[in-house]
């Protein structure tokens, strides 16, 4: 049993506790004291304590990507033949080293779980690998080296658009059809800190009747199902025009929104759309430093609150990796469409960072500091030029709207320290970034 003591907590609600001390029992946490003193040989936790935090969305190789791109102009679609150059030259054997290091920059900024949302499945033209899984399992052991939590979310992608032909790029994501992707994926096994989910590209890349399959698939397997839905405005007057249907509309229609679904992004959604999210009990994941660096737009957030629509978050296209800047993202971004402030409180916002993105990649025990909960936590430095002077009494709302991902200092994944004194226990992050980005634009 190790005891890490926490000098605050937040164990839910507004505020933090003091002097909280977490027993660990291999990857569970096995007590919760609040007012406790710190005993002789726990760890002690300086700061604010939260548990772990879930980057609910996630495209490890577009790292390759940040300071290449985001000074450009253009649009989603110019950005995404940039993307497309990048994905072009990734192997197994480099991806493997950009994921490790991009999971690792991950867990050294507070997150414990990623939900890879992974469709670079083949070789250039669709070449099968040997192993037809072979960038798939580059991505589960990055993430176990990492020292980070991973749900591989499985991606189909059929076609180039609503009825466009694969281009030379989307052939390497193409398993040819929806029975082939899931024998493909069926041979992929999860581990403790490891599972296996499924996502369906977008309704521009997977038709009607492949969604329907995937749908059983996920309800069958019982793991998650994610889409990206109606990111951008074109995908939902192409939706409209080829089916009648809005993307939501239309993933209802498939059977796919149920309560083990998360719509990413979810940017442009009519009222029905909120209904049918709402009425199935669909997770909203929202991205946005993402959202913003791709001009997408502004998320209906303060709807689905009112609607009582979860909601989890994700760095997407690793613009920045910074849990705390998702964060106060929905509710910095809500203050400006609604001219009104505080519409998302911030242990709202802890909940979207923490528990929510952790239900949303099946990992209903995780994102709580409570007993039986796996053992995640991210400390929080309160001493540094941006949260020194913090009132211990306001001290959430300090770190969700002050802190940046360089404030961590202690990150601990199913009881095992991964990162201390803000140093990465096993990979050299910069270094191991600086060289796995290099290697794809040399
Ligand atoms: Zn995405």
């Amino acid at each position: 049993v190790t005891t890490f003591w926490c000098e605050l907590a937040w164990l839910g609600g507004h505020t933090a506790a003091a002097n909280v001390a977490i027993e660990v029992a291999g990857d569970r946490i096995t007590a919760v004291t609040a007012d406790s003193p710190c005993p002789a040989d726990a760890v002690r936790l300086s700061g604010l304590t939260l548990p772990g935090m879930a980057n609910a969305h996630s495209h490890a190789f577009h790292r390759a990507l940040r300071g290449r791109t985001h000074g450009g102009t253009g649009s989603f679609w110019t950005w995404r033949d940039q993307m497309y150059a990048v994905a072009d030259r990734l192997d197994p054997d480099t991806y493997h080293d950009l994921a490790r290091a991009t999971f690792a920059e991950m867990a050294l900024a507070g997150f414990t779980v990623v939900g890879e949302f992974h469709y670079l499945h083949h070789g250039p033209g669709g070449a099968r690998y040997a192993d037809p899984n072979a960038i798939g399992e580059a991505l589960l052991a990055a993430a176990a080296e990492a020292g980070i939590r991973i749900t591989l979310l499985d991606t189909c992608y059929l076609h180039g658009g609503f009825d466009d032909e694969l281009n030379h790029t989307q052939r390497r994501f193409s398993d040819g059809d929806v029975e082939a992707w899931g024998e493909r994926v069926a041979m992929m096994t999860g581990s403790s800190t490891a599972k296996i989910g499924a996502a369906v590209h977008s309704v521009r890349a997977v038709d009607p009747t492949s969604i329907t399959a995937m749908a059983d698939w996920a309800t069958k397997r019982d793991v998650p199902l994610h889409a990206h839905v109606s990111e951008q405005p074109t995908e939902n007057e192409q939706s409209l025009a080829a089916y009648g249907r809005t993307p939501t509309g239309l993933l209802h229609d498939c059977g796919a929104l149920t309560d083990r679904f998360t719509a990413v992004h979810a940017t442009h959604l009519s009222d029905d759309d909120v209904v049918a999210m709402r009425s199935n009990r669909v997770t909203c994941c929202i991205c946005p430093t993402t959202e913003r660096d791709l001009a997408d737009g502004i998320g209906p957030t303060a709807a689905w609150r009112e609607s009582g629509i979860a909601m989890c978050l994700g760095s997407d296209s690793q613009a920045v990796i910074d849990p705390f800047e998702e964060a106060r993202g929905i509710e910095l971004d809500e203050r400006l469409t609604s001219l009104r402030r505080g519409t998302h409180q911030p242990g709202e916002l802890l909940t979207a960072a923490t528990s929510t993105g952790y239900r949303s990649l099946g990992w209903s025990d995780g994102g709580h500091l409570q007993i039986g909960a796996l053992a995640d936590l991210t400390s929080v430095a309160l001493t540094s030029p941006r949260l020194a002077g913090t009132d211990a009494a306001q001290a959430v709302s300090a770190v969700v709207f002050g802190a940046a991902a360089a404030d961590v200092h202690h990150v601990v994944v199913g009881g095992r320290v991964v990162v201390a004194g803000g140093v990465h226990q096993t990979v050299d992050v910069a270094a191991e970034l600086d060289r796995s980005i290099w290697r794809m634009w040399s």
